[in-house]
């Protein structure tokens, strides 16, 4: 069990934004940027590649309302998933980082030569 399915079970408190049966929209704890939402399925997904693509739908919808509610979908927002190891996944439970609230810089290869991707 990962630390948001304490979160959704009610054992972890969250600073919660918006929830349905299905999803649930909480603050990061550690935020990126002035908003930074974590978005998670209420259903154990383990990463974006194992998720039923049926749910992206429904998650899809719940995202846009997030984006809207918090008066993010104006101006504009970053939408991150990190998938697996090489992605820098470390909880292993699927979430979307929503992040706004300013014009948000693009560096994350910064500490990487990225000469050596090619
Ligand atoms: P990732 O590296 O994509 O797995 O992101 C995990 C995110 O979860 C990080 O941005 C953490 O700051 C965030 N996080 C971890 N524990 C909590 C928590 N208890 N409440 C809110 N955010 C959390």
């Amino acid at each position: 069990m990962t630390i948001f399915t304490k979160i959704i079970n009610g054992e972890i408190p969250c600073n919660k934004v918006l929830e349905n049966d299905n999803f649930l929209a909480f603050h990061d704890i550690n935020p990126k940027a002035p908003i930074h939402i974590l978005i998670i399925p209420k259903t154990e997904y383990k990463c974006f590649q194992d998720v039923d693509p049926e749910i992206m739908c429904e998650m899809t919808k719940f995202i846009h309302e997030v984006a809207k509610l918090l008066g993010l979908d104006e101006n504009g927002y970053r939408l991150i998933t990190n998938n697996g190891e090489n992605g820098g996944q470390e909880v292993l439970h699927l979430h979307f980082h929503l992040l706004g609230g300013a014009k948000l810089s693009w560096n994350h290869l910064s500490d990487s030569d990225s000469k050596n991707f090619i």
